[in-house]
Formats: C-alpha cells, sequence, structure tokens
C-alpha cells in the first residue's frame, strides 16, 4: 500500500496511520513526529521548525522535502502511509516526482474527514493529556485556518484524477479503521 492520509488536526489521522502500517506491514512517516523528534535533539532544524510549530504555522517547503526525501528512498518495500505530508501543493507536487522517480505511485490519498467544531473539541481534549505546545486555543484556531487555506486545497487536487477516496473521520475511531480497511480491499 503506498498512501497518504490526508486530513485536519485531530481528526485521528495519526493513530490509524500507526494502525494500518502495522497491520500490513508498511512504513508510517509522520513530518510532525519527525519534526518533534529534531525539536527534541535540537538540531538546526529542530530549531528552525520549533519557531512555526509553535505558532501553528507551516515549516517551510523546502525543510519538509530536503527532511523526507532520504527517508522516501530508503522505505519503499512494502509500502508507506505518509501522514501529515504533503500539506501544501509544491509538496505534492514534488512528492508526485520523487516517488515517480523511484517508479512507486501513490495509490491513493485518504481524506479523514471531520468538521470544525469536532476539531476543536477533541484538540482541547489532547491538549490537557498530552500537554502539546501547539494545542493552545489561539493556536488551534490559526493551525485549522492553515489547515483549510493551505492543505484543504490538496483534495481537489487529489480528487481530480481520481486518487482521492473519503472516510467520515466523524465516527468512532474503530468504525473509522474499518472503513479504510475496506478502501484496502478496494
Ligand atoms: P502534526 O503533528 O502533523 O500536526 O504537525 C505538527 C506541526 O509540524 C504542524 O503544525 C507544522 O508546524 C509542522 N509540520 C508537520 N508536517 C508538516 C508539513 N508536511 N509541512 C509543513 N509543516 C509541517
Amino acid at each position: 500500500m503506498r498512501w497518504i492520509l490526508l486530513g485536519p488536526p485531530g481528526s485521528g489521522k495519526g493513530t490509524q496511520a500507526k494502525r494500518l502500517a502495522a497491520a500490513h506491514n508498511a512504513a508510517h512517516l509522520s513530518t510532525g513526529d519527525l519534526l518533534r523528534a529534531e525539536v527534541a535533539a535540537q538540531s538546526e532544524l529542530g530549531k528552525t521548525a520549533k519557531a512555526f510549530m509553535d505558532r501553528g504555522e507551516l515549516v517551510p517547503d523546502d525543510l519538509i522535502l530536503k527532511m523526507i526525501r532520504a527517508r522516501l528512498e530508503h522505505m519503499t518495500n512494502g509500502g508507506f502511509i505518509l501522514d501529515g505530508f504533503p500539506r501544501t501543493i509544491p509538496q505534492a507536487e514534488e512528492l508526485d516526482r520523487m516517488l515517480e522517480e523511484i517508479g512507486e505511485p501513490l495509490d491513493c490519498a485518504v481524506l479523514v474527514s471531520v468538521g470544525d467544531d469536532e476539531i476543536k473539541a477533541r484538540i482541547a481534549g489532547r491538549a490537557r493529556l498530552e500537554g502539546r505546545a501547539d494545542d493552545t486555543a489561539e493556536v488551534i484556531e490559526r493551525r485549522l485556518q492553515v489547515y483549510r487555506s493551505q492543505t484543504e486545497p490538496l483534495v481537489e487536487y487529489y480528487r481530480r484524477d481520481g486518487r482521492l477516496v473519503e472516510v467520515n473521520g466523524e465516527q468512532d475511531i474503530d468504525r473509522v479503521y474499518q472503513d479504510l480497511e475496506t478502501v484496502v480491499v478496494g
């Protein structure tokens, strides 16, 4: 399986991506997790990225693409699930180019759709549990705006050539997972 999972912050796509990857022996690649590791390691990339992440802004495309390129080349055996990447049209275009180069094109882009009110309630709950710096009310608001303006256009990008599949992310976690498994079966 070669998938990307798309969806707003708090859509549960991270949890679903991990479970799907484990069940199908695919690599799970989350740019958010990779960036948080860079921040924790206080690398140059981590220091630069942190300022954007703390404000709920996207980390610039060139940094993200550099970070992902090396990893993609090493993980195509058995397939992959990309989670939180791509997040902009230039990232999506570059991903298509990279995958074409290695002869491993995407099977599909799966949108886990969840409305704004539900997202805000969920992220507020997660902030209390995990204490993430980017889960405060203002930052949540900003991340949602950024999602709607910069990432949501990807839905059209993938729909246009028939690669988009949508599942209802407002259902309970197991039901969303079942729907995703149905997509795998085709
Ligand atoms: P996530 O865990 O996917 O919600 O990502 C947390 C934060 O990392 C985001 O709010 C962005 O600041 C940054 N980030 C993660 N993935 C990307 C990406 N593909 N492009 C730009 N910024 C990203």
